[in-house]
């Protein structure tokens, strides 16, 4: 990963990110991705366009990247330079396993993987922020936790503004 990668999308810059302000900005932006997705109504589950998500996709995929992407930072504190597993991010929505998820269910399960998420992340031993690893076997750059740290605040920024945009395609 390029450290001076720019989110196109968003503007997210992970090397403009320190380990300091990942828990509460991971926190507020959990907070309201939560908020919209209990506000949603009928248009939680609804897709814009064939090919974009639902907000409850995005919830659930959220959901998932937190639990993914914490897994790797526990085996990167242990391991020297593992591989992290892929989430295989499309996979999970085309073969089915979000579809038994309920806006009730998101909205709890993401309170709980941020809160998770973010109680990992300061309880880091000192220094280990600098550990490397490979990303997954189909993203194979070498990461450091902190840059892990960086993409899970990027994809609960990045996906809140994914989620807001549906509330205004609908
Ligand atoms: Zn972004």
């Amino acid at each position: 990963m390029s450290s001076e990668a720019t989110c196109a999308v968003c503007g997210f810059q992970w090397s403009a990110i320190s380990a300091s302000e990942i828990p509460q900005r991971v926190k507020t932006a959990t907070d309201s991705f939560i908020d919209v997705v209990l506000a949603a109504g009928p248009k939680v589950d609804t897709r814009p366009a064939p090919e974009r998500w639902s907000i409850l996709e995005y919830g659930a995929h959220l959901r998932d990247v937190l639990i993914s992407i914490r897994e790797r930072i526990v085996t990167a504190s242990i391991e020297d330079e593992p591989t992290g597993d892929a989430i295989h991010r499309e996979e999970r929505v085309s073969l089915g396993f979000y579809k038994l998820d309920s806006p009730g269910d998101v909205a709890s399960e993401l309170a709980a993987l941020s809160a998770l998420f973010v109680r990992t992340f300061q309880a880091l031993p000192a220094g280990y922020e600098t550990r490397e690893f490979v990303y997954s076997p189909v993203t194979p750059a070498k990461v450091t936790i902190l840059w892990a740290g960086a993409q899970a605040l990027h994809e609960c920024e990045h996906h809140l503004g994914d989620i807001r945009d549906n509330l205004s395609l609908l």
